[in-house]
């Protein structure tokens, strides 16, 4: 059975993640550092007969805690030859008020998180001679977005760990993408509206978005557990959007 890491899995985008990698018969690992949401994420999975077991209290940003949760996740659930990095966080700041440790603290979580979490997994992919690494980023990556410079830039970094790893990895029978999902109706989007941080209700953008209506977590999910697929084994180094058509 194949074992999955997905990051941030217990809420929003990872949460969908998770369900859906499990329903394609995959044991998933749901490491989030909301021990209680990766718990609750787990339970709701192995209550619909599936497979999955919980890692919470763990900090992507850390090394340490990294290393130390893909070694447990080798010992009790096989090494992992899918890994969906996809915890974050956003923030919302006018570029000369970002401070030093807000800077810091979004590259440290969005692109110091994935690379820590990709160079503890992939010594596992490499044994196995298979593996698919797949990053969530941001559409605002691909078009710029004012007031996030700091999280548009980590993101951006993101895009480009992505292609360069997919290159180097290749041979090894590994595949790395990206998916920049762009408005997403999660926890974290529902934050930033009750924050006044859209410029706008979700409803009211879900009105200019070409197939109008806000992204689904499962819509993520769907071309993520594709992009995990043995069929997708021809797509490496790729920023696969899926946003309803706001960014083409
Ligand atoms: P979400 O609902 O806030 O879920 C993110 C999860 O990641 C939460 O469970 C959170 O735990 C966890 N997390 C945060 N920091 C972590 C850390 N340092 N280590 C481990 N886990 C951590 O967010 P989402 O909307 O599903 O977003 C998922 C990903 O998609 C993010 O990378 C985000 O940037 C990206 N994205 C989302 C959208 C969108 O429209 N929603 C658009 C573009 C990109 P806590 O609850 O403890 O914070």
């Amino acid at each position: 059975m194949t074992s999955a890491i997905v990051t941030g899995g217990g809420s929003g985008i990872g949460r969908a993640i998770a369900h859906r990698l499990a329903e394609d018969g995959m044991l998933v690992t749901v490491l989030d550092l909301n021990a209680e949401a990766a718990e609750r994420v787990t339970a709701e999975i192995t209550e619909k007969g599936h497979r999955a077991a919980a890692l919470g209290g763990v900090d992507v940003s850390d090394r340490a805690q990294v290393n130390a949760a893909v070694r447990h996740v080798r010992d009790t659930a096989g090494p992992a030859t899918v890994l969906v990095n996809n915890a974050g966080i956003t923030g919302f700041k006018r570029f000369l008020n970002i401070s030093d440790d807000e800077w810091d603290r979004i590259l440290a979580i969005n692109l110091s998180g994935p690379f820590y979490l990709t160079q503890a997994v992939v010594p596992d992919m490499v044994a196995a001679g298979w593996g698919r690494v797949v990053n969530i980023s941001s559409s605002s990556a691909q078009s710029g977005q004012q007031f996030m410079t700091h999280y548009v830039a980590s993101k951006a970094g993101l895009i480009g760990l992505t292609k360069s790893l997919a290159l180097e990895l290749g041979p090894a029978g590994i595949t790395v993408n990206t998916i920049p999902p762009g408005f997403v109706d999660t926890p974290m989007l529902r934050d930033s509206e009750e924050h006044g941080l859209l410029g706008g209700t979700v409803d009211q953008h879900a009105d200019r978005t070409p197939v109008r209506r806000a992204g689904r977590p499962d819509d993520i999910a769907a071309a993520c557990a594709f992009l995990c697929s043995e069929e997708a084994g021809y797509i490496t180094g790729q920023v696969i959007g899926v946003n309803g058509g706001r960014n083409t």
